[in-house]
């Protein structure tokens, strides 16, 4: 089915484990199938969680010489993977496309401003610094190490396949970890790709594993574990709230980047083009499929019938198909389950007296595709309002004034990211402050990139992704206090 790979060798079926290329043992196999048609990709091992402990043994094994390199080795051949990501990002596309719908040229952008990730770590591995501080006597000096935590171990969802695990593994890596990866069972391609190019570009066997398989056994298996000091998970918060319990016995480490229902404002200063050209972005973009896309659009009463009617244009010019397709702006839904949530949705606003201003239903296209919706008439208390939709629902709310606005913003148990348009200074400032979320967009859709903290507060997860902030994570800090000096 991926046909037109420049390098066939970047499209495995055999899990990573422990440096060595395997199938499993019991002949197992999960299918990897393509939501433009359902159609099978290939078969993976389905391993159990004996193969994750083989991967985890290994892992604790390599870990005190991969962290005894120079920063300068580990970031050498960091580089290299980079590179070779780089180079190899048409095939990584077709690959991610392929198992998992999203347009072609997402798909590439995804691999390439997360690659960026490995770039930016490769970086920040030289600059693990420590500090010397005067002791409590003239003859004492209080000297601060940064050390790896040591064997991580990651698990990462099928909404951006590639993206979420360089932004892992990149980090980790760095400062001297080592890393077992779970992929999603519906997108492991890219990450066994990704392993293919970690391994070319000198990463130690065992350095880095995925193990594919059923979720829970494994991620049972990485809570259990005491060689296991960090989980690091992007998913659902039901997932992270799960993990969180069962890591709780060996008071692992944990990086969690979960749910979120973003708050997208428009205020009556906003340049409204600009405006709805960041709502298209943040909603559409993955079909509605990613943590940060906007959950709900609350526009200010004065331009809100103008915003709701450009967005609906430029709603109904998004071209649905496959992936691989010139032209093709978004692509289905993962799976079904993912269509009965934007249905509930939809039906509940309706329900509820909101009207639809385009789309609303399935498209003709079949299968998991669903048109892009905009809805007007929307109302505080909806079900949009408070669960993460994770689809083509763009819901808009009007509202008067600012306080009551932020109220509505604020009042989620998420605080992943948050955006809103305006022009007055003393306005972008006191909302961006009052807005209770890790990150906030003003003026703009675009939060991820490798030199910025990406990460929520709230129920939305603990620890940050990306910048000088995202090593921190997987690095412990220790005292040494010397004295007799
Ligand atoms: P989604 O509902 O969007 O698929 P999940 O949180 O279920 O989000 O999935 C994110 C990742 O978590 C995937 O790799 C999935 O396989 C994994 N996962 C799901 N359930 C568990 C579990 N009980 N233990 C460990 N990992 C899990």
């Amino acid at each position: 089915r991926v046909v037109d790979l420049k390098d066939p060798s970047l499209l495995v079926s055999q899990a990573y484990v422990a440096g060595a290329w395997i199938d499993a043992p019991d002949g197992r196999t999960i299918p990897v199938t393509d939501p433009f048609d359902g159609a099978l990709i290939c078969d993976v091992p389905d391993l159990g969680p004996e193969m994750a402990r083989r991967a985890i043994d290994k892992a604790h094994e390599v870990q005190k010489d991969w962290a005894r390199r120079t920063a300068k080795e580990r970031s050498a051949i960091l580089r290299r993977w980079y590179d070779l990501i780089v180079e190899n990002a048409d095939d990584l596309a077709l690959i991610l496309t392929t198992e998992q719908g999203k347009p072609l040229a997402e798909a590439k952008a995804e691999v390439i401003s997360n690659a960026a990730y490995i770039e930016w770590f490769a970086e920040e591995a030289k600059r693990i610094d420590g500090d010397v501080i005067p002791g409590t006597s003239p003859s004492q000096r209080i000297v601060v190490l940064k050390q790896p935590v040591g064997v991580c171990a990651a698990i990462t969802p099928w909404n951006f396949p590639n993206g979420m695990i360089t932004r892992k593994v990149g980090p980790a890596l760095a400062a001297g970890c080592t890393m077992v990866l779970k992929p999603a069972a519906q997108t492991p391609l890219s990450a066994l790709a990704l392993a293919v190019l970690a391994e070319r570009a000198g990463v130690p066997k065992g350095a880095f594993s995925v193990v594919t398989g059923e979720a829970r056994p494994i991620g049972e298996e990485f809570c259990r574990n005491p060689k296991v000091a960090k989980i690091t998970f992007t998913g659902s918060t039901g997932v992270g709230r799960w993990l969180m319990k069962e890591a709780a016995d060996g008071i692992k480490r944990l990086s969690l980047e979960l749910g979120g229902n973003a708050p997208f404002i428009v205020f009556d200063d906003a340049d409204l083009d600009a405006a709805v050209e960041g709502a298209m972005a943040s909603k559409f973009r993955n079909a509605g499929q990613t943590c940060v896309c906007a959950n709900r659009i609350y526009v200010q009463a004065g331009v809100a019938e103008a915003f709701a009617e450009k967005l609906a244009a430029r709603a109904k010019g998004l071209k649905l198909g496959r992936g691989t397709e010139a032209g093709v702006t978004m692509g289905p839904l993962i799976d079904e389950r993912a269509v009965a949530k934007m249905e509930e949705h939809v039906r509940d606003v309706l329900d509820k007296g909101g009207q639809l201003l385009v789309g609303g239903r399935r498209s003709d296209l079949g299968g998991t595709f669903f048109e892009p919706t905009v809805m007007t008439g929307v109302t505080q208390g909806m079900k949009v309002t408070k669960e993460e939709t994770f689809a083509p629902l763009a819901p808009i709310i009007t509202f008067t004034d600012e306080a009551e606005v932020i109220a509505m913003a604020n009042d989620s148990e998420f605080g992943l990211a948050s955006y809103f348009y305006a022009r007055d200074m003393a306005r972008v400032w006191r909302v961006a402050e009052a807005l209770e979320s890790g990150m906030v967009g003003v003026n703009t859709p675009a939060l991820a990139n490798e030199m910025a903290p990406f990460g929520g507060v709230k129920q939305s997860g603990l620890g940050r992704e990306g910048s000088k902030y995202g090593i921190e994570g997987f690095l412990e800090i220790k005292y040494i206090n010397i004295a007799g000096l």
